[in-house]
């Protein structure tokens, strides 16, 4: 899977919004839709992960990898509780995007502003999902309007609802400017776009012109085609989207409820289409541990090898699992590493995928992804994992901005 193939995200919410039914429905669909190859059964059982097994798909895992389209999208588990701990830090440091997921009902909550000042400061850039489109009392352009008064974000809806509560039909896509549907047959699970209905074209090109009067504020070539009273073409609104997505100047606005299986699939498209690849951003500053000095790393397969331990997990039999996030080079299977905080060598003995329901075991781990190492016994969460010839640190770092171009 090349670099650019794949997303790092975390699902962040405040309690109850529906944070778990969404995952759940992300695991659901992306299930569904990726024929999972040789399982590896492995010799050592994972009891914890039976145990979650027979409950049904559900995220066990620091981090559970999962299919859609042509991508690989790894969710990391952010914690829900709003103290700045270190634990939740640590999760939005390896993460390079997110979905936040808000309640059509009780819209934004004080600790969605705790949470969303965290993402802030780690600068993570967004989509927003507006859940719970079902419920009674459901008002999405409120909450659209909440999200730019209190978090002071730049809300964007993409999509507007077609009615509200049990009168919840369906989305307006906006820039493809075609309705959506659900197929109630597959329990929602895939979704075709449809013209307009007559009733509805005012309000969608109402929303329309509010997108691409958002969007010419970023973009020459939009304004100008506009102006013209051209036709603004799909892939150009995307990669500006896109852009201004990363620079987080812009805040996609997705709607749905994801316990009535409606709206989920298109935010799985927004994650793959607005949110970065792991090679948006070029470098990473690191310490080199025997120079004592500050040095950039490229976030290629190429360079030295670096990895955050961002959590640890205990099991019975396998012992200590720790989720790595790569940031340059890669790691193997079966080959010594070195842990620069703890200045000592370790060994990899086996590196694992974690999905939603198995385990798969993996000869490497390259740049931009993430994989559980087992066979390390001196690990703690927040030490740097590299080769012994280069140590460094990665602790402390500064996000540097992202450096990208529409293309
Ligand atoms: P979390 O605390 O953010 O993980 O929220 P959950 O996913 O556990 O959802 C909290 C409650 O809201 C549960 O009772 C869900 O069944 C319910 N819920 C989640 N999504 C929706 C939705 O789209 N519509 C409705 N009506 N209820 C929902």
């Amino acid at each position: 899977m090349g670099i650019q193939k794949i997303r790092n995200i975390g699902i962040m919410a405040h309690i109850d919004a529906g944070k778990t039914t969404t995952t759940e429905r992300i695991l659901f669909y992306t299930g569904k839709s990726h024929r999972i190859g040789e399982v590896d059964d492995g010799s050592a059982t994972m009891d914890w992960m039976e145990q979650e097994q027979n409950r049904g798909i559900t995220i066990v895992s620091a981090a559970t990898t999962c299919f859609w389209k042509d991508c690989q999208i790894n969710i990391i588990d952010t914690p829900g509780h709003v103290d700045f701990t270190a634990e939740v830090e640590r999760s939005l440091r390896v993460l390079d995007g997110a979905v936040a997921v808000f309640c059509a009902v009780g819209g934004v909550e004080p600790q969605s502003e705790t949470v969303w000042r965290q993402a802030d400061k780690y600068k993570v850039p967004r989509l927003a999902f507006i859940n719970k489109m079902d419920r009674i009392g459901a008002n999405f352009f409120e909450v659209v309007q909440e999200i730019e008064d209190k978090l002071k974000a730049s809300p964007l809806p993409i999509q507007i609802p077609i009615g509200s509560e049990s009168d919840y039909k369906g989305n307006i896509d906006l820039i493809k400017l075609k309705e959506i549907h659900w197929n109630p047959d597959d329990q929602g699970s895939t979704f075709e776009l449809k013209e307009i209905r007559d009733d509805l074209k005012d309000l969608a090109n109402k929303w329309r012109e509010n997108l691409i009067d958002k969007l010419s504020a970023f973009s020459d070539e939009i304004t100008n085609l506009y102006l013209e009273g051209l036709d603004i073409p799909e892939d150009l609104i995307m990669s500006v989207l896109r852009q201004e997505t990363i620079n987080q100047s812009i805040l996609p606005v997705f709607v749905g409820s994801s316990l009535k299986n409606k709206g989920v699939q298109p935010v799985l498209d927004g994650i793959i289409s607005y949110l970065p690849a792991p090679e948006d951003i070029k470098e990473i500053e690191a310490l080199h541990v025997k120079k004592d000095e500050t040095i950039l790393l490229q976030r290629t397969v190429k360079e030295n090898p670096s990895g955050l331990i961002f959590k640890i997990q205990q099991d019975k039999e396998a012992g200590s699992l720790c989720y790595v996030r790569v940031y340059s080079g890669e790691f193997k299977s079966g080959s010594p590493v070195m842990n620069a905080n703890k200045r000592k060598r370790e060994r990899i003995n086996r590196l694992l995928r974690m999905h939603s329901n198995h385990h798969e075991q993996i000869n490497s781990v390259s740049a931009g992804d993430i994989a559980v190492i087992v066979g390390m016994k001196m690990a703690q969460t927040g030490d740097t994992i590299c080769s012994e010839g280069f140590p460094v640190i990665l602790e402390n770092l500064e996000f540097p901005e992202p450096v990208i171009s529409v293309a």
